[in-house]
């Protein structure tokens, strides 16, 4: 965990101490950002809320957050907009969200999802990594995501989603909440709860680099 060298305020954000000291852990760090779906892939859509939406601004807060620690952060999309020209396949649409990340030579690949599932009562966050690969990244990122949000730990699994295993770099995938449990997809709209989110995310990113 950072601390300030004036105050020894322990707390991975940054000091509020007024000391002016600024943390940067993760200078020179490049992390690729992949807000999952956008444009004619909205991914899962209840309660006419819709997936995308919410990947799209808990990596806007996160990108912030993640460029204020001093990394470069990359985005595979901004705005709400396919990441392949329009009237792609959903294929080409996830192989350019992977041209985007190896081109960027980024450190780590974070891709952002919500769930939609039959089941309305299934809550919590689960993360995933790349079949026969690395948990680390993952494992990091859901540990300090449970704590900041103190959502149901669903754990960390193995899988083959094609952002995944189409990328070399340490990569993961995070579900954020369940779309389908209408209690969670009004905390996963709330402005302080996506802040939540991505405070957690970021500390997650914080401490697996500080492990490396
Ligand atoms: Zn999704």
């Amino acid at each position: 965990m950072w601390h300030c060298d004036v105050c020894h305020q322990q707390d991975v954000s940054g000091c509020d101490c007024g000391c002016g000291e600024v943390s940067q852990p993760l200078l020179n760090k490049i992390v690729v950002l992949d807000p999952g779906h956008g444009g004619t892939f909205s991914g899962g859509v209840h309660y006419g809320f819709r997936e995308s939406d919410i990947n799209l601004a808990v990596a806007l807060k996160l990108r912030k957050k993640l460029t204020r620690l001093g990394a470069k952060v990359v985005m595979t999309r901004t705005r709400d907009v396919s990441v392949a020209p329009a009237g792609s396949t959903l294929e080409a649409d996830l192989q350019a969200r992977v041209d985007i990340a190896k081109k960027s030579a980024g450190d780590i690949f974070v891709s952002l999802h919500v769930d939609d599932v039959p089941n309305i009562n299934l809550t919590g966050v689960a993360s995933y990594f790349p079949e026969g690969r690395s948990s680390g990244l993952a494992c990091t990122i859901q540990t300090f995501l449970v704590n900041e949000t103190c959502a149901v730990d669903n754990g960390v699994s193995p899988a083959d989603f094609y952002v995944l295993v189409h990328n070399d770099m340490p990569a993961a995938l995070i579900e954020m909440g369940y779309l389908s449990n209408l209690a969670e997809a009004i905390c996963l709209m709330d402005d302080c709860y996506q802040s939540l989110i991505a405070e957690g995310i970021l500390n997650g990113i914080v401490n697996y680099f500080l492990c490396q």
